[in-house]
Protein backbone atom coordinates (compact mmCIF):
# COMPACT_ATOMS: atom_id res chain seq x y z
CA UNK A 1 0.00 0.00 0.00
CA UNK A 2 1.39 3.49 -0.99
CA UNK A 3 1.32 6.07 1.26
CA UNK A 4 1.74 9.60 1.32
CA UNK A 5 1.87 12.68 3.53
CA UNK A 6 0.93 16.37 3.48
CA UNK A 7 2.36 17.90 6.64
CA UNK A 8 2.32 21.40 6.58
CA UNK A 9 3.29 23.67 9.58
CA UNK A 10 0.09 25.81 10.21
CA UNK A 11 1.70 29.26 10.43
CA UNK A 12 0.70 32.03 8.06
CA UNK A 13 -1.34 31.50 5.67
CA UNK A 14 -1.85 28.82 2.71
CA UNK A 15 0.10 29.89 -0.36
CA UNK A 16 0.68 28.44 -3.92
CA UNK A 17 3.46 26.58 -3.04
CA UNK A 18 1.82 24.47 -0.48
CA UNK A 19 -1.19 23.65 -2.69
CA UNK A 20 1.32 22.40 -5.34
CA UNK A 21 2.32 19.70 -2.89
CA UNK A 22 -0.84 18.68 -1.57
CA UNK A 23 -2.07 18.40 -4.94
CA UNK A 24 0.81 16.44 -6.19
CA UNK A 25 0.95 14.03 -2.84
CA UNK A 26 -2.83 13.74 -3.35
CA UNK A 27 -2.78 13.15 -7.33
CA UNK A 28 -0.06 10.05 -6.66
CA UNK A 29 -2.38 8.64 -3.61
CA UNK A 30 -5.15 8.78 -5.69
CA UNK A 31 -3.69 7.46 -8.91
CA UNK A 32 -2.48 4.54 -7.62
CA UNK A 33 -5.53 4.02 -4.66
CA UNK A 34 -3.06 4.78 -2.23
CA UNK A 35 -3.46 6.62 1.21
CA UNK A 36 -3.22 10.32 1.78
CA UNK A 37 -2.12 11.28 5.02
CA UNK A 38 -2.64 14.92 6.34
CA UNK A 39 -0.36 15.77 9.21
CA UNK A 40 -0.43 19.16 10.98
CA UNK A 41 3.70 19.70 12.07
CA UNK A 42 3.11 21.94 15.02
CA UNK A 43 5.74 21.85 17.42
CA UNK A 44 6.74 25.67 17.24
CA UNK A 45 4.14 26.54 19.46
CA UNK A 46 5.85 30.48 19.39
CA UNK A 47 4.99 30.60 15.53
CA UNK A 48 1.93 28.14 14.91
CA UNK A 49 -1.99 29.52 15.16
CA UNK A 50 -5.04 27.94 15.68
CA UNK A 51 -6.70 30.16 12.35
CA UNK A 52 -3.61 29.11 10.36
CA UNK A 53 -4.68 25.64 11.41
CA UNK A 54 -8.38 26.30 10.64
CA UNK A 55 -7.71 28.03 7.12
CA UNK A 56 -5.33 24.73 6.01
CA UNK A 57 -7.96 22.50 6.67
CA UNK A 58 -10.73 24.92 4.86
CA UNK A 59 -8.59 25.29 1.81
CA UNK A 60 -7.75 21.85 1.44
CA UNK A 61 -12.05 20.95 1.10
CA UNK A 62 -12.24 24.05 -0.92
CA UNK A 63 -9.94 22.83 -3.14
CA UNK A 64 -11.20 19.55 -2.70
CA UNK A 65 -8.09 17.40 -1.81
CA UNK A 66 -9.08 15.03 0.63
CA UNK A 67 -7.40 12.84 3.14
CA UNK A 68 -7.88 9.75 4.41
CA UNK A 69 -6.13 9.74 7.65
CA UNK A 70 -5.81 12.97 9.53
CA UNK A 71 -7.86 15.78 11.64
CA UNK A 72 -11.21 15.20 11.60
CA UNK A 73 -11.21 12.03 10.36
CA UNK A 74 -8.47 10.13 12.55
CA UNK A 75 -7.04 6.88 11.59
CA UNK A 76 -4.75 4.32 13.00
CA UNK A 77 -1.73 6.62 13.78
CA UNK A 78 -3.77 9.15 15.63
CA UNK A 79 -3.38 11.42 16.67
CA UNK A 80 -2.54 13.71 13.86
CA UNK A 81 -1.12 16.78 14.88
CA UNK A 82 2.30 16.75 16.16
CA UNK A 83 1.53 18.97 19.26
CA UNK A 84 -0.24 15.68 20.73
CA UNK A 85 2.55 13.46 20.01
CA UNK A 86 5.10 15.16 22.58
CA UNK A 87 5.62 11.30 24.86
CA UNK A 88 6.23 9.23 21.37
CA UNK A 89 8.91 11.97 20.59
CA UNK A 90 10.59 12.03 23.81
CA UNK A 91 10.68 8.44 23.72
CA UNK A 92 12.78 8.07 20.57
CA UNK A 93 14.65 10.44 21.68
CA UNK A 94 15.57 8.43 24.57
CA UNK A 95 16.00 5.26 22.61
CA UNK A 96 18.49 7.24 19.85
CA UNK A 97 20.26 8.65 22.94
CA UNK A 98 20.51 5.17 24.45
CA UNK A 99 22.38 3.64 21.86
CA UNK A 100 24.39 5.86 20.77
CA UNK A 101 22.83 7.62 17.75
CA UNK A 102 22.43 10.79 19.85
CA UNK A 103 24.51 12.78 22.34
CA UNK A 104 24.16 15.81 24.21
CA UNK A 105 26.08 18.44 22.51
CA UNK A 106 27.07 21.38 25.69
CA UNK A 107 28.71 23.41 22.99
CA UNK A 108 27.03 27.22 23.48
CA UNK A 109 25.99 29.61 20.60
CA UNK A 110 29.34 31.31 20.70
CA UNK A 111 31.50 28.13 20.83
CA UNK A 112 29.70 27.22 18.13
CA UNK A 113 29.85 30.78 16.21
CA UNK A 114 33.64 31.07 16.72
CA UNK A 115 34.74 27.63 15.58
CA UNK A 116 32.71 27.95 12.85
CA UNK A 117 34.50 31.40 11.64
CA UNK A 118 37.62 29.87 12.61
CA UNK A 119 36.80 26.43 9.95
CA UNK A 120 35.52 29.11 7.29
CA UNK A 121 39.32 31.65 7.74
CA UNK A 122 40.89 28.06 7.13
CA UNK A 123 38.93 26.73 3.84
CA UNK A 124 37.24 23.62 5.65
CA UNK A 125 33.69 22.46 6.38
CA UNK A 126 32.04 25.20 8.86
CA UNK A 127 29.07 22.67 9.68
CA UNK A 128 29.50 21.47 13.58
CA UNK A 129 32.54 20.08 14.15
CA UNK A 130 31.74 16.79 16.63
CA UNK A 131 33.27 18.65 19.36
CA UNK A 132 30.90 16.74 22.02
CA UNK A 133 30.73 13.27 19.98
CA UNK A 134 32.82 11.50 22.69
CA UNK A 135 33.13 14.09 25.86
CA UNK A 136 35.04 12.37 28.70
CA UNK A 137 32.70 11.54 31.97
CA UNK A 138 34.92 14.42 34.02
CA UNK A 139 33.94 17.22 30.85
CA UNK A 140 30.49 16.57 31.29
CA UNK A 141 30.21 16.38 34.48
CA UNK A 142 32.41 19.39 34.37
CA UNK A 143 29.78 21.79 31.83
CA UNK A 144 26.88 20.16 34.32
CA UNK A 145 28.07 21.66 37.23
CA UNK A 146 28.78 25.35 34.77
CA UNK A 147 25.27 25.00 34.57
CA UNK A 148 25.29 24.25 31.01
CA UNK A 149 21.84 22.88 29.52
CA UNK A 150 22.73 20.05 26.48
CA UNK A 151 20.84 19.60 23.48
CA UNK A 152 20.59 16.51 21.58
CA UNK A 153 22.35 15.68 18.35
CA UNK A 154 22.25 13.38 15.81
CA UNK A 155 25.19 11.65 15.25
CA UNK A 156 25.75 11.63 11.21
CA UNK A 157 27.48 8.12 9.87
CA UNK A 158 31.24 8.98 8.88
CA UNK A 159 29.92 7.88 5.15
CA UNK A 160 28.41 9.54 2.01
CA UNK A 161 24.42 8.81 1.49
CA UNK A 162 23.34 7.95 -1.31
CA UNK A 163 19.64 7.83 -3.14
CA UNK A 164 17.61 7.87 -6.19
CA UNK A 165 15.50 11.07 -5.74
CA UNK A 166 11.87 10.16 -7.39
CA UNK A 167 12.26 13.35 -9.76
CA UNK A 168 16.37 14.14 -9.57
CA UNK A 169 18.01 11.34 -9.86
CA UNK A 170 20.65 9.78 -7.71
CA UNK A 171 22.03 12.17 -5.80
CA UNK A 172 25.25 11.90 -3.12
CA UNK A 173 26.06 13.51 -0.31
CA UNK A 174 29.55 13.33 1.64
CA UNK A 175 30.13 13.65 5.41
CA UNK A 176 31.81 16.83 5.66
CA UNK A 177 28.39 18.53 3.33
CA UNK A 178 25.93 16.66 6.03
CA UNK A 179 27.56 17.56 9.71
CA UNK A 180 25.71 15.92 13.27
CA UNK A 181 22.63 17.90 13.93
CA UNK A 182 20.09 18.97 16.95
CA UNK A 183 17.63 17.32 17.34
CA UNK A 184 16.42 18.40 20.91
CA UNK A 185 16.35 22.04 22.23
CA UNK A 186 18.12 22.62 25.73
CA UNK A 187 14.65 23.00 26.71
CA UNK A 188 13.93 19.19 25.57
CA UNK A 189 11.51 20.52 22.83
CA UNK A 190 11.83 17.85 19.35
CA UNK A 191 12.64 20.01 16.71
CA UNK A 192 11.34 18.97 12.89
CA UNK A 193 14.56 16.92 11.99
CA UNK A 194 13.25 14.62 14.40
CA UNK A 195 9.44 14.81 14.25
CA UNK A 196 9.34 14.77 10.69
CA UNK A 197 11.29 11.60 9.79
CA UNK A 198 9.89 9.82 13.20
CA UNK A 199 5.93 10.20 12.09
CA UNK A 200 6.68 9.20 8.34
CA UNK A 201 8.33 6.59 10.20
CA UNK A 202 5.59 5.72 12.57
CA UNK A 203 3.08 6.34 10.13
CA UNK A 204 4.24 3.96 7.60
CA UNK A 205 5.25 6.88 4.95
CA UNK A 206 5.94 5.11 1.40
CA UNK A 207 6.79 8.06 -0.42
CA UNK A 208 7.87 11.76 0.44
CA UNK A 209 6.70 14.13 -2.00
CA UNK A 210 7.80 17.40 -1.05
CA UNK A 211 9.28 20.85 -2.24
CA UNK A 212 13.47 21.23 -3.37
CA UNK A 213 13.46 23.85 -0.04
CA UNK A 214 13.98 20.55 1.49
CA UNK A 215 16.41 18.61 -0.28
CA UNK A 216 19.25 19.10 2.28
CA UNK A 217 17.56 17.53 5.47
CA UNK A 218 16.96 14.13 3.35
CA UNK A 219 20.38 12.79 3.63
CA UNK A 220 20.09 13.66 7.63
CA UNK A 221 16.33 11.98 7.24
CA UNK A 222 17.59 8.76 5.96
CA UNK A 223 20.56 8.62 8.56
CA UNK A 224 18.03 8.86 11.29
CA UNK A 225 15.68 6.14 9.59
CA UNK A 226 18.65 3.79 9.39
CA UNK A 227 18.91 4.22 12.99
CA UNK A 228 15.16 4.43 13.50
CA UNK A 229 15.42 0.85 11.40
CA UNK A 230 18.00 -0.39 13.81
CA UNK A 231 16.13 0.47 17.23
CA UNK A 232 12.93 -1.50 15.67
CA UNK A 233 10.59 2.00 15.50
CA UNK A 234 10.97 1.97 11.41
CA UNK A 235 10.51 -0.60 8.70
CA UNK A 236 11.86 0.73 5.60
CA UNK A 237 12.92 3.76 4.41
CA UNK A 238 10.50 5.65 2.59
CA UNK A 239 11.24 6.79 -1.53
CA UNK A 240 12.03 10.87 -1.66
CA UNK A 241 10.76 12.94 -4.72
CA UNK A 242 11.54 17.28 -4.39
CA UNK A 243 9.33 18.96 -6.51
CA UNK A 244 11.01 21.75 -8.60
CA UNK A 245 10.90 25.61 -7.07
CA UNK A 246 8.78 27.94 -8.30
CA UNK A 247 9.60 30.77 -9.31
CA UNK A 248 7.71 34.32 -9.52
CA UNK A 249 8.16 37.79 -10.55
CA UNK A 250 11.60 38.57 -11.57
CA UNK A 251 12.81 34.69 -12.15
CA UNK A 252 13.16 34.79 -8.13
CA UNK A 253 11.55 32.33 -5.88
CA UNK A 254 8.81 32.73 -4.91
CA UNK A 255 7.97 33.45 -1.52
CA UNK A 256 5.65 32.29 0.87
CA UNK A 257 5.13 36.38 1.38
CA UNK A 258 4.97 37.17 -2.41
CA UNK A 259 1.08 38.59 -2.64
CA UNK A 260 0.81 36.03 -5.54
CA UNK A 261 1.49 33.39 -3.90
CA UNK A 262 -1.71 33.80 -1.18
CA UNK A 263 -4.17 30.73 -2.00
CA UNK A 264 -6.97 33.08 -0.43
CA UNK A 265 -6.34 35.72 -3.13
CA UNK A 266 -7.41 33.49 -5.71
CA UNK A 267 -10.52 32.53 -3.79
CA UNK A 268 -11.55 35.64 -3.31
CA UNK A 269 -10.89 36.49 -6.75
CA UNK A 270 -12.98 33.42 -7.50
CA UNK A 271 -10.90 30.91 -8.96
CA UNK A 272 -12.60 27.48 -9.24
CA UNK A 273 -11.15 25.49 -7.47
CA UNK A 274 -10.37 22.47 -10.50
CA UNK A 275 -9.17 26.02 -12.27
CA UNK A 276 -6.73 26.76 -9.95
CA UNK A 277 -5.76 23.42 -9.21
CA UNK A 278 -4.92 22.56 -13.04
CA UNK A 279 -2.92 25.61 -12.98
CA UNK A 280 -1.18 24.28 -10.08
CA UNK A 281 -0.61 21.09 -11.25
CA UNK A 282 1.72 22.10 -14.46
CA UNK A 283 4.19 23.84 -11.94
CA UNK A 284 6.63 21.12 -12.88
CA UNK A 285 4.26 18.70 -14.54
CA UNK A 286 2.33 18.32 -17.80
CA UNK A 287 -0.70 16.77 -18.93
CA UNK A 288 0.61 16.27 -22.81
CA UNK A 289 2.86 18.10 -25.05
CA UNK A 290 -0.48 19.72 -26.98
CA UNK A 291 -3.13 20.50 -24.03
CA UNK A 292 -2.55 22.09 -20.63
CA UNK A 293 -6.58 22.30 -19.94
CA UNK A 294 -8.06 19.12 -18.36
CA UNK A 295 -10.39 17.84 -15.39
CA UNK A 296 -8.80 16.62 -11.92
CA UNK A 297 -9.91 13.55 -12.55
CA UNK A 298 -8.35 13.62 -15.52
CA UNK A 299 -4.97 14.64 -14.09
CA UNK A 300 -5.62 11.83 -11.40
CA UNK A 301 -6.22 9.22 -14.16
CA UNK A 302 -2.48 9.88 -15.67
CA UNK A 303 -0.05 11.48 -13.39
CA UNK A 304 2.97 10.05 -11.97
CA UNK A 305 5.58 11.05 -10.08
CA UNK A 306 8.69 10.17 -12.53
CA UNK A 307 6.68 12.73 -14.96
CA UNK A 308 8.14 15.24 -12.96
CA UNK A 309 10.34 17.98 -13.80
CA UNK A 310 12.98 18.75 -11.59
CA UNK A 311 13.81 22.33 -13.62
CA UNK A 312 12.44 25.39 -11.65
CA UNK A 313 8.87 26.59 -12.84
CA UNK A 314 7.72 29.63 -13.12
CA UNK A 315 4.33 31.36 -11.74
CA UNK A 316 2.42 33.14 -14.55
CA UNK A 317 -0.81 34.83 -13.41
CA UNK A 318 -1.87 35.30 -16.94
CA UNK A 319 -1.45 31.54 -17.57
CA UNK A 320 -3.60 30.85 -14.76
CA UNK A 321 -6.48 33.56 -15.31
CA UNK A 322 -6.67 32.14 -18.69
CA UNK A 323 -6.81 28.28 -17.84
CA UNK A 324 -9.55 29.50 -15.15
CA UNK A 325 -11.50 31.04 -17.63
CA UNK A 326 -11.44 28.05 -19.58
CA UNK A 327 -13.29 26.14 -16.49
CA UNK A 328 -15.83 28.32 -15.79
CA UNK A 329 -16.38 27.77 -19.49
CA UNK A 330 -16.38 23.62 -19.30
CA UNK A 331 -19.56 24.01 -16.15
CA UNK A 332 -22.86 23.68 -16.76
CA UNK A 333 -25.00 26.28 -16.49
CA UNK A 334 -26.46 25.71 -13.20
CA UNK A 335 -23.36 25.17 -11.81
CA UNK A 336 -21.89 28.48 -13.05
CA UNK A 337 -24.96 30.14 -11.90
CA UNK A 338 -24.25 28.43 -8.40
CA UNK A 339 -20.59 28.89 -8.09
CA UNK A 340 -21.08 32.68 -8.69
CA UNK A 341 -23.37 33.28 -5.96
CA UNK A 342 -20.98 34.35 -2.75
CA UNK A 343 -20.49 37.89 -5.78
CA UNK A 344 -24.02 38.25 -6.31
CA UNK A 345 -24.51 38.82 -2.21
CA UNK A 346 -22.80 40.93 0.91
CA UNK A 347 -20.77 41.86 1.09
CA UNK A 348 -19.24 41.57 -2.22
CA UNK A 349 -22.36 43.13 -4.03
CA UNK A 350 -23.87 46.42 -3.47
CA UNK A 351 -27.23 46.02 -4.17
CA UNK A 352 -29.63 44.84 -1.09
CA UNK A 353 -30.51 41.12 -0.69
CA UNK A 354 -34.17 42.03 -1.73
CA UNK A 355 -33.24 44.12 -4.43
CA UNK A 356 -31.75 40.43 -6.12
CA UNK A 357 -33.74 38.94 -8.83
CA UNK A 358 -32.92 35.21 -9.34
CA UNK A 359 -34.80 34.73 -12.44
CA UNK A 360 -32.81 37.80 -13.96
CA UNK A 361 -29.97 36.68 -12.65
CA UNK A 362 -30.95 32.90 -14.53
CA UNK A 363 -31.23 34.61 -17.70
CA UNK A 364 -27.99 36.65 -17.81
CA UNK A 365 -26.36 33.71 -16.47
CA UNK A 366 -25.38 32.32 -19.57
CA UNK A 367 -24.15 35.32 -21.34
CA UNK A 368 -21.77 35.69 -18.66
CA UNK A 369 -20.47 32.30 -18.37
CA UNK A 370 -18.08 32.84 -21.43
CA UNK A 371 -17.01 36.24 -20.53
CA UNK A 372 -15.69 35.72 -16.69
CA UNK A 373 -12.12 35.18 -16.27
CA UNK A 374 -12.22 35.21 -12.30
CA UNK A 375 -16.21 34.95 -10.71
CA UNK A 376 -15.85 38.27 -8.75
CA UNK A 377 -15.77 40.03 -12.12
CA UNK A 378 -19.62 38.50 -12.45
CA UNK A 379 -20.75 41.78 -10.00
CA UNK A 380 -19.42 45.06 -12.11
CA UNK A 381 -21.25 42.68 -15.05
CA UNK A 382 -24.74 42.38 -13.96
CA UNK A 383 -24.76 45.39 -11.41
CA UNK A 384 -26.92 47.09 -13.60
CA UNK A 385 -29.72 44.50 -12.78
CA UNK A 386 -30.03 44.77 -9.33
CA UNK A 387 -29.29 48.51 -8.45
CA UNK A 388 -31.98 50.77 -8.65
CA UNK A 389 -29.27 53.17 -10.64
CA UNK A 390 -26.31 52.09 -12.67
CA UNK A 391 -23.18 53.29 -11.11
CA UNK A 392 -21.53 55.48 -13.64
CA UNK A 393 -18.29 56.37 -14.55
CA UNK A 394 -17.54 59.69 -15.87
CA UNK A 395 -15.02 58.90 -18.43
CA UNK A 396 -17.35 56.20 -19.80
CA UNK A 397 -20.21 58.69 -19.92
CA UNK A 398 -17.80 61.21 -21.58
CA UNK A 399 -16.26 58.70 -23.95
CA UNK A 400 -19.66 57.42 -25.36
CA UNK A 401 -21.14 60.99 -25.48
CA UNK A 402 -19.21 62.55 -27.77
CA UNK A 403 -20.82 63.59 -30.95
CA UNK A 404 -24.66 63.28 -30.87
CA UNK A 405 -25.87 60.76 -28.26
CA UNK A 406 -28.23 62.51 -26.54
CA UNK A 407 -30.02 63.44 -30.22
CA UNK A 408 -29.22 59.71 -31.19
CA UNK A 409 -30.27 58.71 -27.32
CA UNK A 410 -33.19 60.34 -27.97
CA UNK A 411 -34.31 58.35 -31.26
CA UNK A 412 -33.43 54.91 -29.72
CA UNK A 413 -35.99 56.08 -27.30
CA UNK A 414 -38.28 56.28 -29.88
CA UNK A 415 -37.90 53.23 -31.68
CA UNK A 416 -37.19 51.23 -28.85
CA UNK A 417 -40.99 51.85 -27.29
CA UNK A 418 -42.10 49.80 -30.36
CA UNK A 419 -39.99 47.37 -30.55
CA UNK A 420 -40.57 43.46 -29.34
CA UNK A 421 -39.63 43.62 -25.54
CA UNK A 422 -39.46 39.64 -25.76
CA UNK A 423 -36.97 39.92 -28.77
CA UNK A 424 -33.48 41.09 -28.44
CA UNK A 425 -33.05 41.35 -32.26
CA UNK A 426 -35.85 43.56 -32.22
CA UNK A 427 -34.52 46.19 -29.79
CA UNK A 428 -31.71 45.63 -31.75
CA UNK A 429 -32.91 46.71 -34.71
CA UNK A 430 -34.48 49.74 -32.94
CA UNK A 431 -30.84 50.86 -32.16
CA UNK A 432 -29.45 49.84 -35.51
CA UNK A 433 -32.30 52.41 -37.19
CA UNK A 434 -31.44 55.06 -34.63
CA UNK A 435 -28.08 54.67 -35.89
CA UNK A 436 -28.73 54.59 -39.36
CA UNK A 437 -30.82 58.24 -38.30
CA UNK A 438 -27.53 59.94 -37.14
CA UNK A 439 -24.85 58.43 -39.61
CA UNK A 440 -23.62 56.44 -37.05
CA UNK A 441 -22.85 52.23 -37.16
CA UNK A 442 -24.47 50.27 -34.89
CA UNK A 443 -20.89 49.97 -32.56
CA UNK A 444 -21.29 53.57 -32.50
CA UNK A 445 -24.76 53.81 -32.02
CA UNK A 446 -24.89 50.97 -28.81
CA UNK A 447 -22.46 52.71 -26.53
CA UNK A 448 -24.56 55.77 -25.46
CA UNK A 449 -27.55 53.44 -25.02
CA UNK A 450 -24.88 51.17 -22.86
CA UNK A 451 -23.81 53.63 -20.73
CA UNK A 452 -27.20 54.94 -20.10
CA UNK A 453 -28.22 51.85 -19.25
CA UNK A 454 -25.67 50.30 -17.58
CA UNK A 455 -23.15 52.92 -16.85
CA UNK A 456 -20.25 51.08 -18.58
CA UNK A 457 -18.98 50.80 -22.02
CA UNK A 458 -18.23 47.26 -22.24
CA UNK A 459 -20.22 44.57 -20.66
CA UNK A 460 -22.86 41.71 -21.18
CA UNK A 461 -24.42 41.37 -24.84
CA UNK A 462 -26.37 44.83 -24.86
CA UNK A 463 -29.72 43.67 -25.96
CA UNK A 464 -30.47 40.70 -24.26
CA UNK A 465 -29.23 42.91 -21.26
CA UNK A 466 -31.87 45.38 -22.00
CA UNK A 467 -34.62 42.35 -22.79
CA UNK A 468 -34.11 40.94 -19.18
CA UNK A 469 -33.69 44.37 -17.33
CA UNK A 470 -37.16 45.04 -19.19
CA UNK A 471 -38.89 48.08 -21.31
CA UNK A 472 -39.77 50.03 -18.27
CA UNK A 473 -36.31 50.38 -16.28
CA UNK A 474 -34.37 51.01 -19.33
CA UNK A 475 -36.67 53.53 -20.69
CA UNK A 476 -36.68 55.61 -17.32
CA UNK A 477 -32.91 55.28 -17.83
CA UNK A 478 -32.33 56.57 -20.47
CA UNK A 479 -35.05 59.19 -19.68
CA UNK A 480 -32.86 59.74 -16.74
CA UNK A 481 -29.46 60.35 -18.83
CA UNK A 482 -31.51 62.52 -21.37
CA UNK A 483 -32.36 65.15 -18.94
N1 LIG B 1 6.29 20.87 8.11
C1 LIG B 1 7.24 20.91 7.04
C2 LIG B 1 7.00 22.18 6.23
O1 LIG B 1 6.07 22.88 6.49
C3 LIG B 1 7.09 19.68 6.20
C4 LIG B 1 8.26 19.40 5.35
C5 LIG B 1 8.23 18.00 4.74
O2 LIG B 1 7.39 17.75 3.87
O3 LIG B 1 9.03 17.20 5.16
O4 LIG B 1 7.71 22.53 5.35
Amino acid sequence: NLRVRFCPSPTGNPHVGLVRTALFNWAFARHNQGTMVFRIEDTDAARDSEESYEQLLDSLKWLGLDWDEGPEVGGPHAPYRQSQRMDIYKDVADKLLAGGYAYRCYCSTEELDERREAARAAGRPSGYDGHCRELPAEQVAAYEAEGRTPIVRFRMPDEAITFTDLVRGELTFTPENVPDYGILRANGAPLYTLVNPVDDALMEITHVLRGEDLLSSTPRQIALYKALIELGVAKEIPAFGHLPYVMGEGNKKLSKRDPQASLNLYRERGFLPEGLLNYLSLLGWSFSADQDIFTIPEMVAKFDIADVNANPARFDLKKAESINADHIRMLDVKAFAEACEPWLRAPHAPWAPEDFDRAAWERIAPHAQTRLTVLSEITANVDFLFLAEPVFDQASWDKAMKGEPAALLATAREKLVDADWNDPESLKNAVLAAGEAHGLKLGKAQAPVRVAVTGRTVGLPLFESLEILGEEKTLARIDAALA
